[in-house]
């Protein structure tokens, strides 16, 4: 055994040997894998091992194509090939016009990412399928990429690829501890003796959580016990002559794949189980947990009347096995929160179909940076705060019992809330507040008319289109007061603040007391990484000089992990997240000022306090720092309030506003206002696989300024031309806002990719940003959205299409 290499992958699954394959692909082969036992004997061995290309967002259709193309590549390699049913194709069905809508958005999404679904009828899902019945169905997508792989061939071919390229594999030794030295290099403590390395990687399964401890973390991850049965031959299998599709029923909670010339069909029972979470037996290896038939009944009546022939088939073998689950149902690859040169691959329930490409986007991380796509739905920073085993149970108990039920717009499900709140959410509530879920924290979404006030779950415009008009026309006639809580916010402090600042920006920030600035920081590609506004704070009773950084209340971890690992030892810069103590209240409108020179002292015209000033005060007789930004397009006030407070501060500015028409508005109404001034949104529109240039954000760049993280990079970029250009586009349409993800054409072609949208009710306009081919980003250009199967005609239009001079929010 090697006692130094550069990285050490703990746990020989999918995971495990997907990302050592793909450390080799990157060039990195002085690499070891290390099992405890043998390898796959973990959930692998015993996985159902389907492979569709289906998937919720373009990162995770196109690390799913990976993997079918990288499945194709080893079954037909001559010297190791592998059993991969390819191409049998897989139909997810539905039996509401809403699941309908769903999966043509699904669609018109993975085309972007070059991948064709279909949508068919009940009578062709029929014809496709030999033994389903059409009752209670209305059709469904078929994925042709469908299929199912042999879980153990593929880690073993995994495993010679990538030990032909130099990586070395270490089976029956368990890790048994880790250390992290000064320097953030690792030892890694194994039965058979220590090795050193630069790197770890966590990619053990359901035992996620013995080897987190090792380096004193806790992950998200909870296991669910698992099972699917195999059945005796069918007859019309066999009739059928060719092998039969997959299914994936979200209206029984079932799946089906052929099995030899029977069936494996596998449940989401709603009586499932939670498993190992107050630990697991260290000889559970290459084992299953008790079958238990009684639980999956009620879904077994179901699958019955889907496929009458079952009720009449025996079961010969029964599988129950573990798979995990996270907080939002996606897994966790990338980077652990708060360590240096530690990466996870974990939480993987869907992880033969997505493992190959989760690996590849890891790799691609550990030797780069970055991965080729934008990775925030799957990095394991994008939870903070409020990930312990209960609430982790919680949602994985909801996403198992909504396997295949996605998400519709604007759904929050229930399971473990509230995580996060401040004091004023019983208040808010109490004025009929319905809440959104941002990084745990639960939001104003929009004030609801009654309390049994219920907007139906659709891609449509749902019953609040018309709330939220009547909050967003408040805030353009009068003002409008709202809550924003979980703003990222890091203090920033040190004489070298300005200077590290300057580096990790890549425009220049102002330095001067009082004055707040809006800047961009790349990553070391040129692309864009974070986006923060930075508010500098003269030294007075409250604290010394110091720079108050605020991001989406999101990126908390992502952020500080960021600015901390461009931290030189010699500078003088702390810093110090804020984020649970201050709470920000927005007061938007063109009488704001009168309503926070009524509760405020001081001079608040507009000469004493222009737009991007800051200033420390009191409201009422809360201790609050205002900043004079706006997200809305208004004249707007950002009042941070340490949260001991925000309920005085509240009260003082309800009371200051009575006599100004003040109403409470919601995200929902802010979402719609940013649209129309073409502010972007972290993550929406701020991607990591797109620089400053292509998302116009030019005027926020100075080349010009000295060094900056990315700055070569970039300039790189620049020289080669635009690969994107975001565009506002106005929507023919007014019965559904556009998707993330949906595709614009022309000719037949995808051309360009929303990244968001929303109906302005200022402007009266159906409105999306848009990653455009840079020859079609011209103004008045005429192009089609494929807006839920339909060709809607889209006009690209210019930016900010209310009040374009700014001249409101300067007001
Ligand atoms: C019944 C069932 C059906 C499924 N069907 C599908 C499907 O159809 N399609 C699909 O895509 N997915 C499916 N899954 C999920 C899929 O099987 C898992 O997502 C995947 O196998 C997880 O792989 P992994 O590498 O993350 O974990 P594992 O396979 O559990 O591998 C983790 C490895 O880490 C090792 N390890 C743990 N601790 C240590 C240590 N201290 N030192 C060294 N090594 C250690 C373990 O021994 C193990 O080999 C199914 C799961 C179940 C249970």
């Amino acid at each position: 055994m090697k006692s130094r290499t550069k990285v050490v992958v703990i746990g020989g699954g999918i995971a495990g040997c997907s990302t050592l394959y793909h450390l080799t692909q990157e060039g990195w082969t002085d690499v070891v894998l290390v099992e405890r036992n043998e390898l796959t004997s973990g959930t692998t061995w015993h996985s159902a091992a389907q492979v569709t290309n289906f998937g919720m967002t373009q990162t995770m259709v196109g690390l799913k194509s990976h993997s079918i193309k990288l499945y194709n590549e080893l079954a037909n390699d001559p010297d190791y090939p592998i059993n991969y049913h390819h191409g049998d194709g897989g139909i997810r069905l539905a039996n509401t016009p809403e699941q309908m809508q769903g999966y043509r958005h699904f669609a018109s999404m993975a085309r972007g990412m070059g991948v064709d679904f279909e949508i068919i009828d009940p009578e062709e899902c029929a014809r496709r399928h030999p033994l389903i019945s059409t009752e209670r169905l209305l059709g469904g997508l078929w994925d042709p990429m469908d299929g199912d792989i042999d879980p153990a061939q593929l880690c073993q071919a995994l495993a010679r690829r990538a030990r032909n390229a130099g990586a070395e594999v270490y089976r029956n030794t368990p890790v048994t501890g880790l250390t992290q030295h000064k320097d953030d290099t690792w030892t890694v403590h194994t039965e058979h003796g220590d090795i050193d390395c630069d790197i770890v990687v966590n990619a053990c399964g359901y035992r996620v959580n013995e080897v987190g401890a090792m380096m004193g973390v806790h992950h998200p991850v909870a296991s669910m016990e698992h099972q699917y049965f195999l059945t005796e031959p069918i007859q019309q299998i066999v009739d059928f002559g060719k092998r039969v599709p997959l299914l994936r029923c979200p209206i029984d909670d079932f799946y089906s794949r052929q099995e030899k010339q029977g069936l494996l069909v596998g449940f989401y029972e709603q009586d499932c189980r939670t498993w190992g979470l107050d630990g697991i037996d260290p000889n559970f290896v290459n084992a299953l947990c008790p079958d238990d038939v009684e639980r999956v009944m009620p879904v077994l009546e179901n699958v019955f009347k889907r496929m009458p022939v079952l009720a009449e088939i025996g079961i010969h073998t029964i599988v129950n096995g573990p798979i995990t689950y996270t907080i939002d149902g996606a897994p966790l690859v990338g980077p652990i929160p708060g360590k240096r040169n530690a990466f996870c691959i974990i939480g993987l329930r869907a992880g033969l179909g997505e493992g190959g490409g989760h690996g590849w986007l890891l790799a691609q991380q550990i030797v780069h940076g970055e991965a080729c796509y934008d990775t925030w739905v799957i990095d394991p920073r994008r939870f903070a705060g409020h990930t312990n085993v209960e609430l982790t149970a919680l949602k994985a108990i909801e996403d198992y019992q909504n396997e295949f039920r996605f998400h519709f717009p604007h759904e929050h499900r229930p399971a473990g809330r509230p995580a996060k709140t401040t004091p004023l959410t019983p208040v808010l509530a109490a004025e009929g507040a319905e809440f959104t879920v941002v990084n745990g924290w639960e939001r104003v979404d929009y004030i609801k008319p009654s309390p049994d006030f219920h907007p139906s779950l659709s891609f449509n415009f749902d019953e609040a289109f018309d709330i939220i008009g009547a909050e967003v026309r408040n805030v353009a006639e009068n003002v409008g007061l709202t809550e924003v809580n979980g703003f990222n916010r890091i203090e920033i402090t040190g004489a070298d603040r300005h200077a590290f600042l300057d580096r990790m920006f890549c425009g220049t920030v102002t330095k001067r007391d009082g004055r707040v600035g809006l800047g961009y920081l790349l990553n070391h590609h040129g692309c864009i990484k974070g986006e923060a506004t930075v508010a500098n704070l003269p030294a007075s009773d409250r604290g010394p000089a110091r720079v108050w950084y605020g991001s989406a209340a999101a990126s908390e971890l992502h952020d500080m992990d960021w600015l901390k690992a461009h931290l030189r030892p010699d500078e003088d810069v702390q810093l110090r997240s804020l984020t649970n103590d201050q709470t920000i209240l927005v007061l938007a409108g063109p009488k704001a000022r009168d309503v926070l020179s009524a509760c405020a002292r001081g001079d608040w015209s507009r000469d004493a306090f222009p737009w991007l000033s800051v200033r420390e005060c009191f409201v009422g007789f809360a201790p609050a720092t205002v900043l004079g930004v706006s997200f809305s397009g208004e004249l707007a006030y950002e009042i941070h309030v340490p949260n001991a407070s925000l309920y005085a501060a509240y009260l003082a500015l309800r009371a200051a506003g009575q006599a100004h028409g003040l109403r409470l508005f919601g995200a929902r109404a802010v979402d719609s206002m940013r649209m129309e001034k073409g502010f972007l949104h972290w993550k929406a529109d701020l991607l990591t696989e797109f620089d400053p240039f292509e998302t116009g954000l030019a005027k926020f760049v100075k080349l010009d300024k000295g060094d900056f993280v990315g700055k070569a990079a970039l300039v790189q970029r620049q020289a080669q031309g635009l690969g994107k250009s975001l565009v506002t586009l106005k929507i023919n349409a007014t019965h559904a806002p556009a998707r993330g993800g949906a595709s614009v054409m022309q000719d037949g072609k995808v051309v360009g990719t929303i990244s968001s949208a929303d109906w302005g009710y200022r402007t009266g306009l159906n409105l999306a940003y848009a990653f455009m081919t840079p020859a079609l980003a011209e103004i008045g250009t005429k192009l089609h959205l494929d807006m839920y199967g339909d060709l809607i005609e889209v006009e690209v239009i210019a930016p900010s299409p209310y009040d374009p001079g700014f001249a409101r929010m300067r007001a």
